[in-house]
């Protein structure tokens, strides 16, 4: 009877056996895997941020200033100024009264949602949601309910049937498809029904609307939708959650959300970082930037950076991501239960950092490996 023994055993019998990559020397888009370097499309740094000398430079600055720690909760002592920066600005690219900053955009949606709704509430969620949207709609207490991707009627369905406070969650970019959700459709239904909306924009912000504001941005919508969360951890280089919204809720927020109140603060050089991050999204270079990724996305006519290749079984994916990587190409094989069985697939990921030969380098290989279609999209 060993059980973390035999639970290893099924999953690898199952293809599901999940292992650590060590890298060394990350260079965007490179990195440095078990001694051979090779051109990383499995991050989400989308803009090449991560390695950005003004990135850099304000996490230097504040960790000389601040030290290496925020030592207490926010509520405690470790508030600082530069958080609080961080947070107006926050709301100022997304319109709101307010912005909370979280350790990370997991802990964000875990900690805001449960105050949201709860027990005698309704929480309906597209099926392709976040892992964190799904876990943090658990453990609200609310009333669970799934509508399939993106389809308006079966939400519409929902929406009629369900009782007390009603949340509605998705997604702008959906984190292994890539596709976008009708915001403006949903955005008219949870009118129609009164219902609340909690718009995680993750993979949108940096790369859609006018300075990279996202979707919500990028459609005029931003009034709109209640609760604009997103993580700093990925085309915006840093690290970090947040949520935005008008001040009651922030306030809110403040009081109820218990990633925040019982985490100690993330560190100043960290939402230093994220706001020169943000700062630079709106200026000339965070345009040439996102140009130069959407370049990118033309070549696969995709809607955004995030590329699936939908393989099917896991040995399918997992031997054309071995493939790759005896071409020098980081190309991550995604799995159940990150997606559903039966989708396994390749997730390629584009950045501005990428030249456009390592682009084209990409397409050869997948071209000799598997015949693309010209639009690799599910629907
Ligand atoms: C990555 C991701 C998160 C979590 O953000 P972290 O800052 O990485 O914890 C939340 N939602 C979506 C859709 C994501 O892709």
């Amino acid at each position: 009877m060993d059980f973390a023994q035999d639970k290893l055993n099924e999953l690898e019998r199952l293809g599901l056996l999940r292992s650590l990559r060590e890298i060394s020397n990350p260079s965007h888009p490179r990195v440095c895997l078990s001694g051979k370097e090779v051109i990383n499309f499995s991050s989400n740094d989308y803009l090449g941020l991560s390695q950005h000398p003004i990135l850099k430079e304000a996490a230097h600055h504040a960790l000389h200033q601040y030290g290496t720690g925020a030592t207490a909760s926010r509520l405690v002592s470790g508030s600082f100024d530069i958080h609080h920066q961080l947070e107006e600005f926050l709301a100022y690219t997304k319109q709101t009264q307010g912005a909370l900053s979280f350790a990370n955009g997991f802990s964000t949606a875990l900690g805001t949602i449960p105050v949201i709704v709860g027990k005698g509430d309704t929480i309906i969620l597209d099926k392709l949601s976040h892992a964190c949207l799904i876990d943090a709609a658990h453990f609200s207490g609310a009333t669970l309910r799934v509508f399939p991707h993106n389809d308006l009627q079966k939400l519409e369905k929902l929406l009629i049937g369900s009782t007390g406070r009603v949340l509605i969650v998705t997604e702008s970019v959906f984190s292994m498809d890539g596709d976008h959700c009708p915001l403006e459709e949903i955005i008219r239904l949870k009118n129609k029904y009164g219902a609340l909306l909690f718009l995680d924009e993750a993979h949108a912000v940096g790369i859609l609307g006018k300075h990279g504001r996202g979707l919500a941005a990028k459609l005029g919508l931003q009034d709109q939708v209640d609760f604009q969360m997103g993580t700093l951890g990925k085309a915006l280089g840093s690290a970090g959650g947040y949520v935005a919204a008008s001040q009651k809720w922030i306030n809110l927020f403040i009081n109820k959300a218990r990633s925040f109140v019982y985490s100690t603060a993330p560190p100043p050089a960290q939402a230093a970082a994220s706001l020169a991050a943000l700062q630079l999204l709106e200026t000339e270079e965070g345009q040439r930037r996102r140009d130069q990724l959407h370049l990118h996305l033309s070549q696969f006519s995709s809607p955004s950076p995030i590329v699936p290749v939908i393989l099917g079984t896991n040995e399918a994916a997992l031997r054309a991501s071995r493939d790759l990587l005896d071409l020098g190409l980081l190309v991550p094989a995604i799995r159940y239960p990150t997606v559903p069985r039966g989708t396994a697939r390749l997730r390629i990921t584009l950045s501005a950092a990428h030249h456009a030969e390592d682009v084209a380098q990409l397409k050869r290989a997948l071209s000799n490996l598997i015949a693309i279609p010209s639009s690799p999209k599910r629907q």
